[in-house]
């Protein structure tokens, strides 16, 4: 396809606030050569979100080199907001960022969540009275636990809310002006990558989230795979053990329902609650035991990853973080059993701090305006 002279200015336009968003400061000359176009291209846009107060210049670099010294450029963050929301099955959170993605405004609206149509409404309210206040937001960012068609902005399944086949782009398109964006939370929350971790998009990852549920998620490319029914990425309903327990979905041993934190809750309840009491020592020493084998599941799910998508980084968030034994029980699962080059090639990351739902929905409303 031939792009016109407009779509591509559009396109440069945006790289610009891109690279920049990205690099924090940079050059003229060097966004010419990182675009691969003239540097009377960049020049002219560059001039032109001068003077609309999106960029500004900083100064000059490397006044000991020989030539001509760079003037810097940087964004002015605050000219652009994200609106970003997740919904609960108790309440409505949210957020406003400036275009870094750094948190301005944070709140969270208790309501009950079991009527679609009511929590629409609350969401036209919670936006309007936001556009009150900031006037150059990009979009709103919705992340719902189920399944999202986000094509569409159908919620098909959420088990959470009891939601099925909900409209939420036809609920609020009428009352919201803006760009909406309504993807899976747990997907929607893999999109913080952008912001917390150097280079990050431009490779594949996998990302997993493990809480009262377990989802997961693909990125390629800074893009989410999201399958041809949108289911992709639920690793929860992997079948870790074949004598496991029975699962909601009809199979024994999903690694949601061994390793979730509501399994290990569960667990932990019925270890409280046995006739020989334990003792501190002894108890610790059973979670270390459970702990041991719930790296082990989650390595077995992982090697269906690795030879399926071979992504080359992992990314875990789970509560188990924080053991040892957890994370070496895992590796050294994966050492023992994984095909050894898509695992020497891999890198796990686990993570200390969960990434952020509403921060991803945010992000995800950045990276649609600079699409
Ligand atoms: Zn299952």
């Amino acid at each position: 396809m031939i792009k016109g002279p407009g779509i591509l200015r559009e396109q440069n336009q945006k790289k610009i606030l891109s690279l920049l968003r990205k690099y924090k400061q940079t050059s003229r000359k060097d966004l010419a050569s990182m675009m691969g176009v003239s540097k009377n291209t960049v020049s002219i846009i560059v001039d032109q979100y001068i003077s609309a107060g999106v960029i500004r210049e900083v100064g000059v670099n490397d006044i000991q080199k020989v030539g001509r010294p760079k003037i810097l450029l940087e964004l002015n963050e605050d000219a652009y907001n994200a609106i970003g929301l997740v919904i609960h099955h108790n309440g409505i959170e949210y957020v406003v960022t400036n275009y870094s993605l750094n948190v301005i405004r944070e709140g969270f609206e208790t309501i009950d969540c079991m009527d679609a149509t009511y929590v629409c409404n609350q969401i036209i309210r919670i936006v309007s009275a936001l556009l009150d206040e900031y006037s150059n937001v990009l979009g709103v960012g919705i992340g719902v636990p189920g399944i999202v068609n986000s094509r569409e902005g159908i919620v098909y399944e959420s088990t959470n809310l009891q939601w099925k086949n909900v409209n939420i782009s036809e609920l609020l398109k009428y009352s919201i002006s803006l760009p909406i964006i309504i993807q899976n939370s747990v997907k929607i929350a893999s999109l913080c990558s952008n912001v917390l971790e150097e280079d990050f998009s431009n490779s594949s990852f996998f990302y997993i989230r493990i809480g009262d549920g377990i989802g997961g998620a693909f990125i390629n490319d800074g893009d989410i795979w999201n399958g041809e029914s949108f289911t992709s990425g639920e690793i929860g309903h992997i079948s870790v053990d074949p004598s496991g327990a029975l699962c909601g979905c009809g199979q024994k041993g999903c690694l949601e329902k061994l390793i979730s934190e509501k399994a290990f809750r569960e667990w932990l309840s019925n270890l409280e609650k046995g006739i020989i009491k334990l003792s501190e020592v002894e108890k610790n020493r059973k979670i270390e035991e459970t702990l041991d084998k719930y790296g082990s599941y989650l390595a077995v799910s992982l090697i269906s990853i690795f030879n399926i998508i071979n992504p080359g980084k992992i990314v875990i968030d789970s509560p188990y973080n924080q053991y040892e034994v957890f994370q070496t029980s895992l590796k050294n699962y994966l050492g023992r059993n994984a095909l050894k080059i898509p695992y020497s090639n891999t890198q796990i990351i686990f993570n200390e701090e969960p990434y952020s739902l509403l921060l991803g929905a945010a992000t995800a409303v950045i990276l649609n305006f600079e699409k």
